[in-house]
Protein backbone atom coordinates (compact mmCIF):
# COMPACT_ATOMS: atom_id res chain seq x y z
CA UNK A 1 0.00 0.00 0.00
CA UNK A 2 1.32 3.65 -0.75
CA UNK A 3 2.65 5.34 1.84
CA UNK A 4 0.72 9.09 2.78
CA UNK A 5 3.08 11.81 2.43
CA UNK A 6 4.18 13.24 6.06
CA UNK A 7 2.85 16.74 4.89
CA UNK A 8 -0.44 15.20 4.24
CA UNK A 9 0.12 13.63 7.95
CA UNK A 10 0.68 17.05 9.18
CA UNK A 11 -2.52 18.80 7.15
CA UNK A 12 -4.20 16.31 8.23
CA UNK A 13 -3.38 16.59 12.09
CA UNK A 14 -3.74 20.34 12.15
CA UNK A 15 -6.83 20.34 9.92
CA UNK A 16 -8.52 18.07 12.24
CA UNK A 17 -11.13 19.21 15.40
CA UNK A 18 -9.80 16.69 18.03
CA UNK A 19 -12.69 17.97 20.96
CA UNK A 20 -15.16 16.77 17.54
CA UNK A 21 -13.80 13.67 17.14
CA UNK A 22 -14.02 12.48 21.28
CA UNK A 23 -17.31 13.86 21.26
CA UNK A 24 -18.63 11.74 18.65
CA UNK A 25 -17.36 8.91 21.45
CA UNK A 26 -18.32 11.05 24.57
CA UNK A 27 -19.88 13.86 25.72
CA UNK A 28 -17.06 16.67 26.41
CA UNK A 29 -17.54 19.06 28.96
CA UNK A 30 -15.27 22.38 28.95
CA UNK A 31 -13.48 22.55 32.08
CA UNK A 32 -10.41 25.79 31.98
CA UNK A 33 -8.06 24.92 29.16
CA UNK A 34 -9.38 21.44 28.83
CA UNK A 35 -12.47 19.36 27.92
CA UNK A 36 -13.62 16.32 30.45
CA UNK A 37 -15.90 13.52 29.99
CA UNK A 38 -16.70 9.91 31.11
CA UNK A 39 -14.00 7.80 29.18
CA UNK A 40 -14.46 6.06 26.03
CA UNK A 41 -11.95 3.56 26.88
CA UNK A 42 -13.35 2.24 30.51
CA UNK A 43 -17.07 2.39 32.33
CA UNK A 44 -17.30 4.73 34.64
CA UNK A 45 -19.67 7.28 36.13
CA UNK A 46 -17.01 10.22 36.92
CA UNK A 47 -15.76 12.02 34.20
CA UNK A 48 -12.10 11.16 34.20
CA UNK A 49 -10.96 11.11 30.88
CA UNK A 50 -9.32 14.71 29.87
CA UNK A 51 -8.87 15.94 26.31
CA UNK A 52 -6.45 18.70 25.35
CA UNK A 53 -7.84 20.59 22.44
CA UNK A 54 -4.91 22.47 21.44
CA UNK A 55 -2.29 19.62 21.23
CA UNK A 56 -4.78 17.04 20.48
CA UNK A 57 -4.03 15.02 23.33
CA UNK A 58 -6.14 12.44 25.75
CA UNK A 59 -5.53 11.06 29.19
CA UNK A 60 -7.48 8.90 31.49
CA UNK A 61 -6.80 9.33 35.01
CA UNK A 62 -9.51 6.33 35.41
CA UNK A 63 -7.55 3.72 33.45
CA UNK A 64 -4.95 5.40 31.96
CA UNK A 65 -5.35 5.69 28.31
CA UNK A 66 -3.60 8.17 26.59
CA UNK A 67 -2.15 8.89 23.15
CA UNK A 68 -2.83 11.72 20.59
CA UNK A 69 -5.54 12.11 17.43
CA UNK A 70 -4.46 9.34 15.52
CA UNK A 71 -4.11 6.50 18.58
CA UNK A 72 -7.42 7.89 19.82
CA UNK A 73 -9.06 7.31 15.82
CA UNK A 74 -6.64 3.91 15.80
CA UNK A 75 -8.33 2.74 19.01
CA UNK A 76 -11.74 3.61 18.93
CA UNK A 77 -12.56 3.26 14.95
CA UNK A 78 -9.96 0.15 14.79
CA UNK A 79 -7.63 1.18 12.15
CA UNK A 80 -4.34 1.16 11.12
CA UNK A 81 -2.22 4.73 10.98
CA UNK A 82 -2.41 5.08 7.27
CA UNK A 83 -6.31 4.48 7.83
CA UNK A 84 -6.85 6.46 10.74
CA UNK A 85 -5.12 9.17 8.57
CA UNK A 86 -7.74 8.61 5.61
CA UNK A 87 -10.35 8.40 7.99
CA UNK A 88 -9.55 11.70 9.13
CA UNK A 89 -8.82 13.19 5.77
CA UNK A 90 -12.16 12.32 4.06
CA UNK A 91 -14.42 13.11 7.69
CA UNK A 92 -12.25 17.06 7.33
CA UNK A 93 -11.86 17.37 3.88
CA UNK A 94 -8.49 17.48 3.68
CA UNK A 95 -6.68 15.89 0.16
CA UNK A 96 -3.55 13.43 0.83
CA UNK A 97 -0.77 12.82 -1.15
CA UNK A 98 0.71 9.35 -1.56
CA UNK A 99 4.54 8.75 -1.50
CA UNK A 100 5.39 7.28 -5.40
CA UNK A 101 8.79 5.70 -4.16
CA UNK A 102 7.57 2.23 -3.09
CA UNK A 103 10.45 -0.07 -4.44
CA UNK A 104 7.98 -1.69 -7.47
CA UNK A 105 7.20 2.13 -8.80
CA UNK A 106 10.49 3.31 -9.01
CA UNK A 107 11.63 0.44 -11.03
CA UNK A 108 12.51 1.23 -14.52
CA UNK A 109 11.37 -1.02 -17.09
CA UNK A 110 11.66 0.83 -20.39
CA UNK A 111 13.49 3.45 -21.24
CA UNK A 112 13.47 5.93 -24.44
CA UNK A 113 16.65 5.76 -26.84
CA UNK A 114 16.40 8.21 -29.22
CA UNK A 115 13.86 9.07 -32.49
CA UNK A 116 14.82 9.83 -35.85
CA UNK A 117 15.22 13.55 -37.18
CA UNK A 118 11.85 14.52 -38.96
CA UNK A 119 11.81 17.71 -41.16
CA UNK A 120 8.41 17.67 -43.02
CA UNK A 121 7.65 20.36 -45.50
CA UNK A 122 4.33 21.78 -45.48
CA UNK A 123 1.52 19.56 -47.06
CA UNK A 124 3.91 16.86 -46.75
CA UNK A 125 5.03 13.54 -44.99
CA UNK A 126 8.02 12.15 -43.43
CA UNK A 127 8.76 9.03 -41.59
CA UNK A 128 9.59 8.92 -37.94
CA UNK A 129 11.13 6.48 -35.84
CA UNK A 130 11.19 5.48 -32.05
CA UNK A 131 13.68 3.40 -30.45
CA UNK A 132 13.02 1.87 -27.39
CA UNK A 133 15.14 -0.58 -24.91
CA UNK A 134 13.36 -2.91 -22.63
CA UNK A 135 15.67 -3.50 -19.60
CA UNK A 136 16.60 -7.00 -18.67
CA UNK A 137 15.08 -9.28 -17.18
CA UNK A 138 11.66 -7.72 -18.50
CA UNK A 139 9.61 -7.78 -21.19
CA UNK A 140 6.50 -5.36 -22.28
CA UNK A 141 3.12 -6.55 -23.95
CA UNK A 142 3.48 -5.63 -27.61
CA UNK A 143 1.15 -4.26 -29.54
CA UNK A 144 -1.12 -6.76 -30.03
CA UNK A 145 -0.40 -9.07 -26.48
CA UNK A 146 -2.95 -12.07 -27.50
CA UNK A 147 -4.76 -11.78 -24.38
CA UNK A 148 -7.30 -9.52 -23.81
CA UNK A 149 -6.66 -8.61 -20.46
CA UNK A 150 -2.72 -7.48 -21.37
CA UNK A 151 -2.25 -3.99 -21.91
CA UNK A 152 -0.99 -2.85 -25.25
CA UNK A 153 2.64 -1.15 -25.69
CA UNK A 154 0.35 2.03 -27.42
CA UNK A 155 2.29 5.50 -28.17
CA UNK A 156 0.31 8.33 -27.24
CA UNK A 157 1.05 12.34 -28.65
CA UNK A 158 0.41 15.88 -27.92
CA UNK A 159 0.26 17.44 -30.88
CA UNK A 160 1.01 21.37 -32.09
CA UNK A 161 -1.76 22.20 -34.53
CA UNK A 162 1.15 22.40 -36.83
CA UNK A 163 1.89 18.50 -36.69
CA UNK A 164 0.04 15.58 -37.22
CA UNK A 165 0.74 11.77 -36.82
CA UNK A 166 -0.04 8.82 -38.95
CA UNK A 167 -0.38 5.49 -37.80
CA UNK A 168 2.25 4.38 -36.18
CA UNK A 169 3.62 0.60 -37.30
CA UNK A 170 4.40 -1.27 -34.62
CA UNK A 171 7.17 -4.42 -34.54
CA UNK A 172 5.79 -7.47 -34.52
CA UNK A 173 6.07 -9.56 -30.64
CA UNK A 174 8.24 -12.11 -29.97
CA UNK A 175 6.36 -15.41 -29.21
CA UNK A 176 7.32 -16.25 -25.72
CA UNK A 177 5.67 -18.03 -23.00
CA UNK A 178 6.58 -17.45 -19.31
CA UNK A 179 6.39 -19.72 -16.17
CA UNK A 180 3.38 -18.10 -14.77
CA UNK A 181 1.12 -19.24 -17.80
CA UNK A 182 3.43 -22.09 -19.19
CA UNK A 183 0.28 -23.00 -21.93
CA UNK A 184 -0.13 -19.56 -23.52
CA UNK A 185 2.03 -17.64 -26.01
CA UNK A 186 1.97 -14.23 -25.29
CA UNK A 187 3.37 -11.30 -28.20
CA UNK A 188 6.03 -9.33 -26.43
CA UNK A 189 9.13 -7.12 -27.01
CA UNK A 190 12.57 -7.46 -25.00
CA UNK A 191 15.70 -5.40 -25.61
CA UNK A 192 15.42 -2.82 -28.34
CA UNK A 193 12.35 -2.12 -30.36
CA UNK A 194 11.39 0.64 -33.18
CA UNK A 195 8.02 2.07 -33.35
CA UNK A 196 7.66 3.76 -37.26
CA UNK A 197 5.40 6.23 -38.19
CA UNK A 198 4.37 9.48 -40.50
CA UNK A 199 4.73 12.56 -39.46
CA UNK A 200 2.40 15.55 -41.64
CA UNK A 201 2.11 18.77 -41.84
CA UNK A 202 -0.81 20.66 -43.37
CA UNK A 203 -0.02 22.95 -46.30
CA UNK A 204 -0.82 25.77 -43.81
CA UNK A 205 2.01 25.02 -41.26
CA UNK A 206 4.15 27.39 -40.15
CA UNK A 207 8.02 26.54 -40.50
CA UNK A 208 9.97 26.16 -37.18
CA UNK A 209 10.93 23.49 -34.74
CA UNK A 210 7.90 21.77 -32.63
CA UNK A 211 9.03 19.95 -29.62
CA UNK A 212 6.33 17.14 -29.34
CA UNK A 213 5.40 15.47 -25.87
CA UNK A 214 4.59 11.82 -25.83
CA UNK A 215 3.81 8.80 -23.75
CA UNK A 216 4.54 5.07 -24.33
CA UNK A 217 2.14 3.06 -22.48
CA UNK A 218 3.53 -0.08 -21.90
CA UNK A 219 2.63 -3.00 -19.35
CA UNK A 220 6.28 -4.69 -18.14
CA UNK A 221 6.73 -8.14 -17.09
CA UNK A 222 9.01 -10.67 -16.27
CA UNK A 223 9.30 -14.53 -15.85
CA UNK A 224 6.69 -14.21 -12.60
CA UNK A 225 4.04 -11.73 -12.88
CA UNK A 226 2.64 -8.48 -15.00
CA UNK A 227 3.47 -5.34 -13.13
CA UNK A 228 0.57 -2.49 -13.30
CA UNK A 229 0.46 -0.55 -16.50
CA UNK A 230 3.05 2.47 -16.63
CA UNK A 231 3.72 5.43 -19.27
CA UNK A 232 6.97 6.38 -20.42
CA UNK A 233 7.09 10.11 -21.32
CA UNK A 234 9.49 11.60 -23.50
CA UNK A 235 9.60 14.19 -26.04
CA UNK A 236 10.92 14.69 -29.57
CA UNK A 237 12.09 17.82 -32.06
CA UNK A 238 10.05 17.95 -35.50
CA UNK A 239 11.18 20.59 -38.05
CA UNK A 240 8.57 21.79 -40.19
CA UNK A 241 10.62 23.01 -42.93
CA UNK A 242 11.81 22.45 -46.86
CA UNK A 243 12.59 18.38 -48.01
CA UNK A 244 16.51 19.10 -48.82
CA UNK A 245 16.99 19.71 -45.66
CA UNK A 246 15.72 16.35 -44.42
CA UNK A 247 18.20 14.68 -46.69
CA UNK A 248 20.98 16.46 -45.32
CA UNK A 249 19.94 16.13 -41.23
CA UNK A 250 20.43 12.27 -42.04
ZN1 LIG B 1 -10.42 5.33 31.05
Amino acid sequence: MARIKDTSVDAVKAAADFVEVVSARTQLRRSGGRYTGRCPFHDERTPSFSVNAVDKLYYCFGCGAKGDLITFVRETEGLDFAAAIEWLAERFRVPIDYEESSPQQARTFVNFVSASDSVVAPGHSAPVQFTFHVVEPYHVNSSQPLAPELIPTQLHFSLPGEIAVGKMQYPAGKLMSFPFDPSTKLSVYSGDFVVRGLLMAPATASKGTYTIHAELKYQACDNNSCYPPKKLPFTFNVKVGTRSASRKSR
